[in-house]
């Protein structure tokens, strides 16, 4: 079956792949919630848009993917005005120089990697969106995989009394990026660690928030049964990419 939107063609037609794609993907995670006993509204579904069109997106958004993750701030920016009614995430590594870039275009951030990162976030989250904290994430390196980014998990939790206490950011939970090509018990190990650490870290500082990210189109599944809140998922909306590199691993 070839990807929604993918021909160029009709855009209702366009509209309606997509709306099975999402039901497809939106079953899937049910199912994995029923296996552990969740319930499905506690699991939100992110569309992976990074190489996607702006013209696909339209159609996306109109089929009911309206929450869309970039990885490169500068892609987000490009497509974000061609793209009515969609709310933006960052999803990929953030350079400093184009933080102010990302507050104003991404309603979160979920990459914050690094307390130097966190601080200038909070200091231009003061400017840019005054008078509410802006919504981040951050990102551990569960795996301690020198491919990666994020904070390692002692890091993240010498870290987490800082983060929690800077006053212009509200820190939701952790994110993670599984691993390249993992079996799907390998895959599991990254999830359960990401929610232990969760779970120990909120024992200390209750401010730091539930979410977890993590899971993609290989490991959704399985990061759901292991108490995933966010799942960011590509291609198995979109499609296969033509070329990209290992999925957030691309500078933003
Ligand atoms: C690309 C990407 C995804 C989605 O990957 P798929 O395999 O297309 O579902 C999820 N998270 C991050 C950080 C990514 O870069």
């Amino acid at each position: 079956m070839p990807p929604p939107g993918g021909g160029g063609g009709d855009p209702t037609e366009d509209v309606q792949a997509f709306v099975a794609a999402r039901q497809r993907v939106v079953a899937r995670i049910a199912t994995a919630c029923g296996r552990v006993g969740r319930d499905p509204g506690s699991v939100s579904l992110i569309a992976v848009s990074k190489t996607v069109p702006a013209e696909r997106l339209r159609a996306a958004v109109a089929a009911g993917l309206t929450v869309l993750g970039e990885n490169r701030v500068q892609e987000g920016v490009a497509k974000a005005s061609d793209v009515p009614g969609a709310t933006w995430e960052l999803i990929g590594p953030l350079q400093s120089n184009k933080a102010r870039r990302a507050l104003e275009v991404f309603a979160r951030i979920q990459t914050v990697d690094s307390l130097d990162l966190a601080r200038r976030l909070d200091r231009l989250a003061g400017e840019v969106v005054p008078g509410v904290r802006y919504p981040v994430l951050v990102q551990v390196n569960v795996d301690g995989d020198p491919a990666k980014a994020g904070f390692g998990p002692s890091a993240a939790t010498e870290a987490m009394a800082e983060l929690v206490g800077l006053g212009n950011l509200a820190v939701g939970g952790l994110m993670t990026v599984g691993r390249f090509a993992a079996s799907a018990t390998e895959a599991r190990a990254t999830f359960t660690a990401l929610r232990r650490l969760s779970d120990e870290l909120r024992t200390h500082w209750s401010a730091s928030g539930p979410e977890l990210s993590m899971g993609m189109s290989d490991d959704f599944e399985v990061a759901v049964e292991e108490g995933a809140t966010i799942v960011r998922v590509g291609r198995a909306l979109f499609g296969d990419r033509a070329d990209v590199g290992v999925a957030g691993e691309d500078p933003a």
